[in-house]
C-alpha cells in the first residue's frame, strides 16, 4: 500500500472521493529558480490541508498557483475536474486560460494574505460587500446583510463602519476572512495570515479559523508556521521542502512520527 513518501496518499476513508483540487506535475521556475520541482498534490471538499515546510521552501508559490496570481511553468491545476490554467479554444485544443477563464474559476477560491489587502478607503462592511456586488452581481441590500452577518461571525459586529486604518492588525485580518467567507468558496487559501501580526494578535486569527473550519463544506489549504493550530485544524498536513513534498499524513503521523530526517530536523526548531 502506500509509502508515507507517496506524494498522493491521502487518508483511506477518502481515497473513493474524486479530489476537489489536483495538482499533477506542477512546476514553477522563476528565472534560473526552480521554486516548485514537480508536485503532487490533492485537496477534498471540505479538507483542511496545512501546508508546513522551512521558508523559502515553495508554499506560498503553491498557493499562489491555485489563487491564479502565479502561473504553473508546467503541469495541472484542475479544480472540481476543470483545468485552471489552461482551457479549450473553440476547436478543442487545450490554450493557456484567459482571462474570461480565470475570473470564472476564482470564484471557488478564497483568499486570505499575510498583509490583509483590504481597500483602505472603504470601511469593513464595504469592504465585505464589495466582493458580493462587483464578483457575484448580489444586490445590494442582500449584501449588506450577508456581508453583516459574516462580520458578525468574525467577532466584528460592532466594527462594520470602520475604516481599516482604525482596526488592528487582527481584527484587518478577520475582516479578509469575512470578505473570502462571504462569497462562498469551495477552497480558501490562508497564505500566512498570521505572519505579519504583532504575536498578541495572532490567538485570536488562529480561533476564528479554527471555528470557521468547523464548517465541512468549505476546503481549506492552511500554509502556516504555526504548528499547534495545524495539528488543531488539519485533516492532514503536508511537510515540503526544496520544492518537494518530503512527507505528508495527519497531524498525529506528522508531528509525533514524523519519519524523514528533514521533517524531524524542522519540527526540532520548534520545541
Ligand atoms: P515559502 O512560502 O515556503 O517561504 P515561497 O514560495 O515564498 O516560499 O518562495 C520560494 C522561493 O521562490 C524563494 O526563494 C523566493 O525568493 C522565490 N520567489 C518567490 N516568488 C518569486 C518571484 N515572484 N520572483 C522570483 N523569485 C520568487
Amino acid at each position: 500500500m502506500n509509502s508515507i513518501y507517496m506524494p498522493d496518499q491521502v487518508a483511506p476513508a477518502k481515497v473513493q472521493e474524486q479530489p476537489l483540487i489536483r495538482y499533477e506535475g506542477v512546476t514553477k521556475t522563476f528565472g534560473e529558480l526552480e521554486v516548485i520541482k514537480g508536485i503532487d498534490m490533492s485537496i477534498y471538499g471540505g479538507e483542511k490541508l496545512a501546508i508546513i515546510g522551512p521558508s523559502g521552501s515553495g508554499k506560498t508559490t503553491l498557493g499562489r498557483m491555485l489563487m491564479t496570481l502565479e502561473e504553473p511553468t508546467s503541469g495541472i491545476i484542475t479544480i472540481d475536474g476543470e483545468k485552471l490554467w489552461q482551457m479549450e479554444d473553440k476547436r478543442g485544443r487545450l490554450v493557456r486560460a484567459n482571462e474570461k477563464h480565470l475570473h470564472r474559476m476564482r470564484e471557488k477560491i478564497g483568499m486570505v494574505f499575510q498583509h490583509f489587502n483590504l481597500f483602505p478607503h472603504l470601511t469593513a462592511l464595504r469592504n465585505v460587500t464589495l466582493a458580493l456586488t462587483s464578483v457575484l452581481k448580489v444586490p445590494k441590500d442582500e449584501a449588506r446583510e450577508r456581508a453583516a452577518e459574516m462580520l458578525g461571525k468574525v467577532g466584528l459586529a460592532t466594527k462594520l463602519d470602520e475604516y481599516p486604518s482604525r482596526l488592528s492588525g487582527g481584527q484587518k485580518q478577520r475582516v479578509a476572512i469575512a470578505r473570502a467567507l462571504v462569497l462562498r468558496p469551495k477552497v480558501i487559501v490562508f497564505d500566512e495570515v498570521t505572519s505579519a501580526l504583532d504575536p498578541e494578535l495572532v490567538g485570536e486569527v488562529l480561533e476564528v479559523i479554527k471555528e470557521i473550519a468547523e464548517d465541512r463544506e468549505t476546503a481549506m489549504m492552511l500554509i502556516t508556521h504555526e504548528m499547534e493550530f495545524a495539528r488543531e485544524v488539519a485533516d492532514r498536513v503536508v511537510f515540503g521542502a526544496d520544492g518537494l513534498i518530503v512527507e505528508q499524513g495527519t497531524p498525529e503521523e506528522i508531528f509525533d512520527c514524523p519519519r524523514s530526517e528533514r521533517l524531524q530536523a524542522f519540527l526540532g526548531r520548534f520545541r
